[in-house]
């Protein structure tokens, strides 16, 4: 299994805007240092939940819920982990890199592998036998066969 690279998720928390992505589902308003609004996980009429764009982290003070870019977008989209990841990696126009390779890339690896080893076997024991044959009194037999 393939997995999102950690340098792809820093890319991914670096990039994104918190008054933006929170923006998209949460009308903000600022108010203080914080931008607030209504929560999109329980009902109200007055805005409890918090944005600190510096921090890139929200919190509800109605409901206490609270976290960052990707629990957000794992709960409003009901996505997993790595869903969440790619819709913000799409969102943000960054390419993910995946750690580990993909099933036919060490497939290929492996019989890659494979085949320098069989190539390396082939090497030692056609020496070996090519020495047994000249030097080795246990090749003379075989010497006079092939000579005859
Ligand atoms: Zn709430």
């Amino acid at each position: 299994m393939s997995r999102i690279s950690e340098d792809s998720i820093k890319e991914i928390l670096d990039k994104a805007d918190a008054l933006t992505l929170f923006g998209d589902y949460v009308q903000l308003e600022k108010k203080g240092g914080r931008y607030w609004g209504l929560c999109p996980f329980h009902n109200e009429k007055t805005a409890s939940f918090s944005v600190d764009p510096d921090k890139k982290f929200y919190y509800c003070f109605g409901c206490n819920k609270g976290g960052g870019f990707i629990s957000f977008i794992m709960e409003m989209e009901k996505l997993s982990y790595p869903e969440a990841l790619e819709f913000m990696a799409k969102r943000l126009g960054i390419q993910l890199q995946y750690e580990g390779a993909s099933p036919d890339h060490s497939e290929q690896q492996i019989k890659r592998s494979k085949q320098s080893e069989f190539a390396e076997l082939y090497r030692r024991v056609s020496g070996t036998f090519h020495h047994f044959l000249k030097e080795h009194p246990a090749g003379s037999d075989a010497k006079k066969y092939l000579l005859e």
